[in-house]
């Protein structure tokens, strides 16, 4: 089979989502279509209430969609699946776990032995640049530092695809700049597939191979956008304003 043949990594299918709101139903998504290849990096950015954080929902298998489907790697989802790395704005660790013993939750689940999984929890710490921390407790920690644990909980059991929600949302622009660094090289080590939520212009354009660009009332796609822009990206090359100014225009309407 051919690459131009294969089954995507994802492939979302003419989703819809209605929601029955307060004052009458709410089209927060109408006829979704786009793939992600295995191996890239997507970005999908819109303005607030164009349903990002609906179809992010909807992909993770945590709601379902009321018309059109979701495929990871040619299977439908209906509900949430181990073959997903989920990272969110707010980090969601356990509190009562150590940084280890997040990082090593879903390897436990899996019922990975302890000398093995402590094994990979080292090498995944070391991945994330937080090897020393392994018995740090998450209220000890940054906010930066809390999304590394939580970005190396998501990687520990080797998902088929990374879906992140705003990551990095709730660090400040230092941080944030740090931990983008930080992400293209763990993705470029890994390999990885990543599904990225922003509503951060700049960030989508530092960080995808292809942007989304929504729409909303109803939430919609606007434009699919490549990024043909040879990595490290700087904000200060010509290229890079040019099409950050395309697609503000394009959010813009
Ligand atoms: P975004 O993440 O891009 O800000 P959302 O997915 O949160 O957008 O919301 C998309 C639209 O759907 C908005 O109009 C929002 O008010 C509506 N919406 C989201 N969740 C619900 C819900 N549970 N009930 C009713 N309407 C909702």
């Amino acid at each position: 089979m051919s690459d131009v043949d294969a089954e995507p990594r994802v492939r979302i299918d003419g989703v819809g989502k209605r929601y029955e709101g307060a004052n009458g139903p709410v089209q927060a998504l109408s006829s979704i279509s786009f793939s992600v290849r295995e191996g890239e990096f997507v970005c999908i950015v819109g303005p607030s209430g164009c349903g990002k954080t609906t179809l992010f929902r909807i992909i993770a298998g945590l709601e379902p969609p009321t018309s059109g489907s979701v495929y990871l790697d040619g299977d439908r989802v209906d509900g949430p699946g181990p073959d997903l790395g989920l990272v969110f704005q707010e980090y969601h660790l356990f509190p009562w776990h150590t940084v280890a013993g997040n990082v090593g939750f879903g390897l436990e689940q899996q019922g990975v032995a302890d000398t093995e999984r402590e094994r990979r929890v080292r090498e995944l710490l070391e991945l994330v640049g937080l090897d020393g921390f392994a018995d740090t407790y998450p209220r000890d920690l940054s906010g930066g530092m809390k999304q590394r644990v939580a970005l190396a909980r998501a990687l520990a059991v080797d998902p088929g695809l990374l879906l992140m929600d705003e990551p990095f949302g709730a660090v400040d622009a230092q941080t944030k700049k740090m931990l983008q660094d930080e992400l293209l090289d763990i993705w470029r080590e890994t390999g990885k597939t990543i599904l990225f939520v922003t509503h951060d212009v700049e960030e989508a354009v530092k960080l995808a191979d292809r942007v989304v660009v929504m729409a909303k009332d109803p939430g919609r796609i606007r434009a699919v956008v490549d990024v043909d822009i040879e990595r490290p990206r700087s904000r200060s090359d010509g290229t890079f304003s040019d099409t950050y100014q395309q697609l503000l225009a394009l959010i813009e309407g």
